[in-house]
């Protein structure tokens, strides 16, 4: 234990979190609750996180790197899109990000993927009713085909 003028004791904490950042706490009160600082970390996080995948224009939570630079060991340069405005910008973020963004935007793509396919189903059933609909009122005439 280290001892300043004032007599404050602390120590450090070091907190490994789940994406495996590393987090050095210095903590003045040992009764100080640790979880309840993490806990403010991760929300932090999580929050930056959200703000990265929003348009600060348009606010869309559909921007999805398009491109993506290794700058060093640490960062990577990506340049986020947004599919509603179409606005561009540059980020520079940690290794684990760039990770969870091209996984976010894969997801992304997936969900609409199958949105576009079951609107194509939901399109080819209405279309087969109304061909069903028209042969039974017998409105197709040798013409149509
Ligand atoms: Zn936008």
């Amino acid at each position: 234990m280290l001892h300043y003028k004032d007599s404050k004791e602390y120590f450090i904490q070091r907190v490994i979190l789940a994406q495996g950042q590393v987090i050095d706490l210095v903590c003045f009160n040992e009764n100080e609750s640790v979880d309840s600082v993490i806990e403010e970390i991760m929300t932090e996080l999580q929050r930056k996180k959200i703000e990265l995948q929003t348009c600060p224009l348009c606010k869309s939570s559909l921007v999805y790197p398009v491109e993506r630079y290794q700058m060093n060991d640490m960062e990577w340069k990506v340049l986020m899109l947004c599919p509603n405005c179409l606005c561009k910008r540059e980020l520079v973020v940690d290794r684990e990000t760039v990770r969870e963004l091209l996984k976010n935007a894969r997801l992304g793509r997936e969900s609409i993927m199958k949105e576009l396919d079951n609107m194509q189903k939901k399109n080819m059933e209405e279309e087969a009713d109304k061909f069903i609909t028209a042969l039974q009122k017998d409105h197709i005439l040798p013409i149509d085909f």
